[in-house]
């Protein structure tokens, strides 16, 4: 049954989107721009997200810390490039009381000033070496634009920070960490990205480099959705991690950096939800199964308990909605609210000794008899679900992938239908500046190891060196 709480996706996307956020009470907003309240619907969602990724960030020997929210202004200016690349998204405390400070403070935007300071304190020798810190925390962007999830002033991440002692250390952490996001946008979120490096112009400010992992939203428009970056030296010789080497020599020790955001909810709105609401995968479902009871009847409270209790027993999270709401409202909250497996159980059906199924991804309605193995289907329908919302973003995804080999097809492409344009390139920034000019097309990143789609670059028509993934950016 249509929501008419929520507009079509196909009528207007950027409604649609919010609409969402409000209906299924994710975000309330605060009376600061950008500043959102995250409702028990969203932040469940988001620890699940954190769940999965701690798990993986421990089991790659890395350890969680937390560092102050105030950075001195003194410390900040340090590293000059990440000073000019934040400096305009910058909040700063100016006062303590009603006492004017010696030195502003900023609120972090970002970590690296911290660890690197911190690290420099402690990284003596190459037997200090790795130290792989992460911290899970809240950052603050002064943006002009803010969309919950998407971009906000307050955010959530996870900003990971390490320090080794050679560069071929330090290069494998980055692409571990990216395999390592990758693999949770696949498997958990069942959102197929394209991942490679970023162009110098943009890449983050004062990294040798940066991996990324890019994702394609139902409309189109791609999402930057995590990203991990390899520092080199840059850092360590503005901050001084300087360590004896296994020479016993003095050398500046190699670092990196990784982080993702509370915008992967945002990247699950805009792949897997509908018209009805939220559809969540089931790895990152808080609750996979919403039983509802129909009616006060003895024979269906027996055997919603007993549905319960299996449930419980198999440690697959469930509610029981028992409201006096009526059961149609029930229905469309389970469906707005995402919840992958809805069981229906009523006196009509019991009749027949059988309850019904219906699984949040198909709206399919599957009537099962009380004798199968009830915990078995659900199981099955969890993983179905789980593979057929990975599958449907991929094949939209492929069919939503273009190549372009003038700028033409560029801007034949944005305007029909956009997506990832793959488009060979020079290298050069001036002709990533010139397609740039069309809709505002950025690069989102370089591929590695894939053949070129054309052996001249689209703007200036020399001889192309990379092979480029192009879109529309949130
Ligand atoms: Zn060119």
């Amino acid at each position: 049954m249509k929501n008419d709480k929520i507009t079509s996706k196909d009528v207007d996307f950027a409604k649609w989107y919010t609409d969402i956020v409000t209906a299924a009470k994710l975000v309330s907003y605060s009376e600061v721009k950008g500043c959102n309240i995250i409702l028990p619907n969203g932040y469940a969602i988001w620890e699940e997200m954190q769940k999965g990724l701690d798990k993986s960030f421990k089991s790659t020997g890395h350890k969680n810390v937390y560092m102050p929210l105030l950075i001195p202004e003194s410390l900040l200016n340090k590293e000059s490039e990440l000073v000019s690349g934040f400096a305009p998204e910058v909040a700063w405390v100016t006062h303590g009381g009603d006492k004017e400070l010696e030195e502003k403070l900023c609120i972090r935007p970002t970590s690296e000033t911290l660890f690197s300071d911190y690290y420099s304190k402690v990284v003596k020798s190459y037997r200090d070496l790795p130290l792989k810190y992460n911290q899970w925390c809240n950052v603050l962007r002064w943006e002009k634009e803010t969309r919950p999830f998407l971009r906000g002033r307050e955010f959530l991440w996870q900003e990971g920070h390490t320090v080794h002692e050679n560069s071929i250390e330090a290069e494998k952490e980055t692409r571990d960490i990216l395999e390592i996001y990758k693999k949770f946008f696949t498997d958990y979120l069942a959102i197929p990205v394209i991942t490679g490096r970023k162009t110098e112009k943009e890449k983050f400010a004062g990294a040798e480099y940066t991996l990324t992992v890019e994702a394609l939203m139902y409309n189109g428009v791609c999402l930057q959705s995590a990203t991990s970056h390899y520092f080199g030296q840059k850092f360590s010789k503005s901050y001084d991690i300087k360590f004896l080497n296994r020479e016993n020599n003095y050398e500046y020790a190699y670092q990196t950096s990784w982080g993702t955001t509370t915008r992967m909810i945002g990247a699950v709105i805009m792949v897997h939800a509908d018209d009805l609401g939220l559809v969540l995968p089931p790895n990152i479902a808080p609750t996979k199964v919403c039983i509802i009871p129909i009616g006060t009847d003895e024979k269906v409270s027996s055997v919603t308990t007993t549905i319960s209790e299996k449930l419980a027993k198999e440690n697959i999270s469930y509610m029981v909605d028992d409201s006096d709401k009526t059961p149609g409202f029930k229905f469309a909250e389970s469906e707005v609210n995402g919840i992958p497996v809805r069981i229906e159980i009523g006196k009509r059906d019991l009749e027949n000794n059988t309850i019904t199924m219906v699984r949040r991804d198909t709206l399919e309605h599957i009537s099962v008899s009380l004798d199968e193995d009830i915990m078995a289907l659900i199981n099955k329908l969890l993983l179905d679900i789980q593979r057929n919302l990975y599958n449907k973003a991929k094949s939209r995804m492929e069919s939503m992938t273009f190549e372009a080999k003038t700028i033409e097809d560029f801007k034949n492409i944005i305007n029909t239908q956009p997506g990832f344009i793959k488009s060979s390139w020079c290298g050069k920034r001036e002709c990533e500046d010139k397609i740039k000019e069309i809709n505002g097309i950025k690069s989102r990143c370089i591929l590695e190891n894939e053949e070129l789609t054309s052996s001249k670059c689209p703007v200036c028509g020399e001889e192309a060196k990379e092979e480029v993934v192009w879109g529309i950016q949130y």
